[in-house]
């Protein structure tokens, strides 16, 4: 957690469906912090709630089926997870903004791409159409969307996979938001493009100062991009540390599986996966008794099969695991 003054605060932040089967929590007493201008990481395979999270921020939990019903998420100091629609309507856009993975689903085909990536300033600011589509047209520059001019008057589909990811970054950024959320933003794009946007997400923070929460499966984005990471599973925070830390010194077996994946280059510079994580992320509706980690866990022990709580590993650094329980509650767990 920062010992600074964040940007956000989120503490104990609980989400639920409700289904045939009852009520899933898909976010269990998720707490982390943002600090000012900086990139945090949100890690984890499919299913590990990092979506999930950035909806809840957000206010975008599909209703009446899912809700946030407990915990906070303080957002420069103001307590955003309370607000109605219309409160987040106001906020959304101006204060946070997210990226999503493929910009197609979030662009309307049949509308021009200035009217949409403006439309944050017609609501927020009040701007009329020729100081909207000004606007549009500089942010496309700082965006570096070459040949601005006749891209304004495009629609989605005549812009390439890596223009429309760069059209909603300058959507998410046009009304100089305090917070990003860019959720996998470059998984659909070719490695260059990739390299490019992430290139150009650094800048934009380096030159306009917004805090970033970047979402990924990838730990070598993680490791490029972020100055801290938070590794969820299952709905729940299982490790969080500076970036430094968390490669060097990987304290949940998850994280060190993830690492172990991480593609590497051999000797005769052919990319080889390592070995991946056994199993797959459980489903929430039925979950292991204790750590949720625990069928998948080459370390799992008897202690595991109760829920391990976060316990300090180093300065910044928690880690979800009974391998890092102090040496009382590790006493008490041998005598009962
Ligand atoms: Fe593995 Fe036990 Fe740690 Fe869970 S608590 S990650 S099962 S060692």
């Amino acid at each position: 957690m920062a010992d600074y003054d964040p940007i956000l605060s989120v503490r104990n932040l609980r989400t639920e469906f409700s289904g045939g089967r009852g009520d899933v929590r898909v976010l269990d007493d998720v707490s982390f912090d943002v600090g000012r201008g900086k990139i945090i990481g949100l890690v984890g395979e499919s299913g590990s709630g990092k979506s999930m999270t950035a909806l809840s921020l957000m206010g975008l939990v599909p209703k009446p089926q899912g809700r946030v019903n407990a915990g906070s998420i303080l957002l420069d100091g103001t307590e955003i997870s309370k607000l109605d629609a219309a409160g987040m309507r106001r906020i959304r856009g101006r204060d946070i903004a997210m990226v999503f993975q493929e910009p197609m689903t979030s662009l309307n085909p049949v509308r021009r791409v200035w009217e949409q990536v403006g439309e944050p300033l017609a609501i927020h600011k009040g701007l009329g159409r020729s100081a909207i589509r000004k606007r549009v047209l500089e942010m496309f520059e700082m965006v570096g969307i070459p040949e601005p001019q006749t891209r304004l008057d495009a629609y989605p589909h005549q812009l390439s996979g890596g223009l429309r990811q760069r059209a909603m970054i300058a959507m998410g950024l046009i009304c100089e938001p305090k917070l990003l959320i860019a959720d996998e933003p470059t998984t659909a794009l070719d490695v260059t493009t990739q390299a490019q946007i992430l290139r150009l997400m650094r800048d934009l923070r380096d030159r306009v100062g917004t805090s970033i929460i970047l979402i990924t499966h990838d730990l070598g984005i993680i490791a490029e991009m972020c100055d801290e990471v938070n590794v969820m599973y299952a709905g729940q925070m299982v490790e969080q540390a500076n970036v430094f830390d968390l490669f060097e010194n990987p304290s949940h077996p998850y994280t060190r599986g993830l690492l172990a994946s991480i593609p590497r280059a051999t000797e005769a510079r052919v990319a080889r996966r390592m070995p991946s994580i056994p199993g797959m992320v459980p489903n929430l509706a039925k979950l292991p008794p204790g750590c949720r980690f625990a069928p998948r866990c080459r370390d799992a022990m008897p202690t595991c099969q109760r829920p391990p709580d976060l316990e300090t590993v180093g300065t910044g650094h928690v880690a979800r695991c009974w391998l890092h329980a102090g040496q009382t509650a590790l006493q008490s767990e041998a005598t009962r």
